[in-house]
């Protein structure tokens, strides 16, 4: 039964520069047949981060380097389609890190079956690791309490819009910052942010002093960079920041010099941390039912921006940077 796959593979490091052609280059592999205890997988969906590209870059430490030829690094939904004495039965749909492969050969080991009580997909966006981000990065490194003013960057995005549910399910207020007019409406109209701050329109320190007159209490930040700075800018006493990622970075070669505002943290008795959420993995089927009773009881809603066709994989990576995205980037593969 030996077939073949199509992947894409790692043809260049884009350091300093956006994604570019040739960066990704598609290929047909020869797949072999499942040996005991494998199975063969089919990929349904591939959900995407602004990390792959630091993975593509090798810019972060945290894991294994990407050698030119790798097949790209990503998560993935999988179908069993055969198995040869393998963990899941033929049908049985899995989440976990499959990367950019139509079909794969696995043993299933770090796949797990998807929840079965809502569709597959929430297990890259709401219940996968995007969720876990949201939650672990809010709870553990922001301890916001009720009554708390949570500021969050990136806020219209797949882990942003979590954060600002959660922080108000929590009892806190939650003011998003988001590219664009439409984001912003969408963060108050549908994704329950109290208000919400157009950082394409400038004035943003200006427009946070308005709504956040005493300050702000948990800041989480995806952004980094220039918004980053100004957040900082405004922290009330105490305040906890919590930096989970600087996409404004992925343009330039290396990582940013620290932010001018730094010894506010100093002078509002504030301190600031970061984390990888893969620490907490052994938390995540927990939080996982906790997310999910939320998703059932219609106290969290989530979105999820679904793309076409594997050969459309670079191109729905290059949404995350330009904002084209509305909810976690997922690509649907064909059927
Ligand atoms: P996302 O927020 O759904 O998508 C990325 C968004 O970033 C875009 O829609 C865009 O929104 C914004 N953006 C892009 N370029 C920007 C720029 N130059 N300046 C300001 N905003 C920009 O992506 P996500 O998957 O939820 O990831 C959010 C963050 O979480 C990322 O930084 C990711 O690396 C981080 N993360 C961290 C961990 C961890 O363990 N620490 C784990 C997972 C994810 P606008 O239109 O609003 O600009």
């Amino acid at each position: 039964m030996t077939q073949t796959t199509r992947v894409w593979r790692l043809g260049a490091h884009p350091r300093g520069r956006p994604i570019e052609d040739g960066d990704l280059l598609l290929d047909t592999v020869a797949l072999p047949d499942p040996g005991p205890g494998e199975m063969l997988l089919r990929t349904r969906f591939l959900g995407f981060d602004p990390a792959q590209k630091g993975w593509m870059e090798n810019v972060a430490d945290y894991v294994a380097p990407m050698a030119i030829g790798d097949v790209m690094r990503g998560s993935g939904i999988t179908e069993v389609v055969a198995s040869n004495g393998g963990r899941f039965a033929p049908g049985t749909l899995l989440a976990g890190s499959t990367g950019w492969s139509e079909y794969l050969v696995h043993d299933g080991e770090g796949l797990q079956p998807c929840e079965p009580s809502l569709p597959p997909t929430a297990m890259l966006s709401v219940l996968g690791t995007t969720g876990m981000t949201a939650w672990c990065g809010l709870f553990k490194i922001g301890r916001p309490v009720a009554g708390d003013t949570v500021l969050v960057s990136g806020a219209a995005g797949a882990t942003g819009s979590v954060v600002g549910q959660l922080a108000r399910i929590a009892g806190c207020r939650a003011i998003g910052i988001a590219g664009g007019e439409e984001k912003c409406r969408w963060l108050v109209e549908e994704a329950g942010y109290d208000a919400a701050i157009d950082y394409r329109a400038g004035n943003l320190r200006q427009q946070l002093k308005e709504l956040a007159p005493g300050g702000v209490d948990v800041i989480f930040d995806n952004v980094g960079g220039k918004i980053l700075n100004d957040m900082l800018a405004h922290i009330a006493t105490g305040a906890r920041v919590v930096i989970c990622g600087g996409i404004s970075r992925y343009e330039t070669g290396s990582l940013p010099a620290g932010p001018e505002n730094y010894f506010n943290l100093v002078f509002r008795r504030a301190s600031m941390a970061g984390f990888i959420v893969i620490d907490w993995a052994s938390e995540f089927p927990a939080i996982r039912k906790r997310m999910a009773a939320l998703v059932h009881d219609g106290r969290l809603a989530y979105r999820e921006d679904v793309q076409h066709g594997f050969e459309n994989a670079p191109a729905t990576l290059k949404r995350l940077f330009s904002g084209a995205n509305r909810g976690k980037q997922l690509l649907k593969l064909a059927d």
